[in-house]
């Protein structure tokens, strides 16, 4: 079977018969999603130093949440070893797997898994790859930063619980929704204790730190007809930008902070970061991650150009 990046579904799952060891994504929609070429990229990278990666394949499935259950089964009767999730799975997977690691439970969210003898076991990425995508594109470490993060959706909870785990000095976290942003702040609970600030979107506090870690974890920024999050005139030059959204090319927002001199990445090396760490765990073995990146960084470049 060729391993391309074909959208498969659930009448497909019922019908698996690849005989190698199958890893996938599950999400919903899908059909955007370069994860298996990136995930091949590096498998076959693999294979050339050790044949068993040669049978060993990546492949993405479009799982409506109400076939989430199902199809979890489906993996584990046909012996998926390894799976990662994608929207909207990342909350429901919880209560369908057998167990779950410690970061992922503080998370409340798991974007992989992987197949043991009981049941699958649950763990999360995310947050691994948002640090080391910060150290790859901004040259800093979280530990001992003020870090103002923007956003109160599943991707700023892992990046809040990763900041506060790395040992951030403080947390900023804003939203636009209060609501929501309230849920945030309870559920970091006691790990975020006497260095967790909340503050609405729509008023940035007067004593919002003006240097720092940025990190733009809202959905802002995916169209180009999006207006910033924040106002970056409000921000020293010395400020660090991430901004977790990614497109061909920058994001606006990182062009934006860029021509004010401010050092900005987007998130397109975390998608990286955490898809390695996800094949490290199921392979067990180092892996490639400039292929990765390197095919990934084709595959939009080649999006684009169709695109257009
Ligand atoms: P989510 O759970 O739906 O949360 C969306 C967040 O964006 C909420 O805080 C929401 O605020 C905010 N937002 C949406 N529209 C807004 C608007 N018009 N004005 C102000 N705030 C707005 O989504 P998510 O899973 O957290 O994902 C957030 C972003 O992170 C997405 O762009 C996603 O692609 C990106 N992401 C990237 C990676 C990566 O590997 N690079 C991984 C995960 C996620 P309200 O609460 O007020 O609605």
């Amino acid at each position: 079977m060729q391993a391309t990046n074909k959208t498969y579904s659930l009448a497909d799952l019922k019908n698996w018969d690849f005989c190698g060891t199958s890893l996938c994504l599950l999400g919903h929609p899908i059909e955007h999603s370069l994860s298996p070429i990136m995930h091949n990229a590096a498998l076959a990278e693999m294979a050339k130093m050790d044949p068993r990666f040669l049978d060993w394949k990546y492949f993405k499935f479009d799982i409506p949440p109400q076939h989430l259950g199902e199809a979890l089964k489906l993996c584990y009767l046909k012996g998926f070893l390894g799976i990662n999730l994608t929207l909207p799975h990342k909350v429901d997977a919880i209560r369908m797997i057998v167990s779950i690691d410690e970061v992922a439970k503080k998370m409340e969210a798991v974007n992989s898994l992987i197949y043991e003898t009981t049941g699958y076991r649950g763990f999360n990425t995310d947050g691994y790859g948002l640090e080391a995508a910060i150290k790859y594109g901004l040259g800093v470490s979280i530990k001992g930063k003020k870090v103002i993060l923007l956003g109160a959706g599943g991707a700023a909870k892992a990046a809040a619980v990763q900041c506060l785990l790395a040992e951030c000095s403080e947390l900023w976290i804003g939203n636009r929704t209060l609501e929501r942003l309230d849920d945030l702040l309870k559920a970091l609970g006691i790990l975020g204790r006497g260095k967790v600030f909340g503050f609405s979107m729509d008023q940035i506090p007067s004593n919002l730190p003006k240097t720092g870690l940025l990190i733009n974890a809202t959905a802002l920024g995916m169209s180009n007809d999006d207006c910033f999050p924040v106002d970056l005139d409000y921000f020293d030059s010395s400020l660090k930008v991430y901004d977790m959204v990614y497109k061909f090319g920058m994001t606006k927002f990182v062009r934006t902070a860029n021509e004010r001199q401010m050092r900005a990445s987007d998130g397109l090396r975390m998608l990286v970061e955490q898809g390695a760490r996800s094949l490290q765990v199921w392979t067990q073995q180092k892996v490639p991650i400039d292929v990765m990146w390197q095919a990934i960084t084709n595959a939009i470049k080649l999006a684009n150009d169709n695109y257009l």
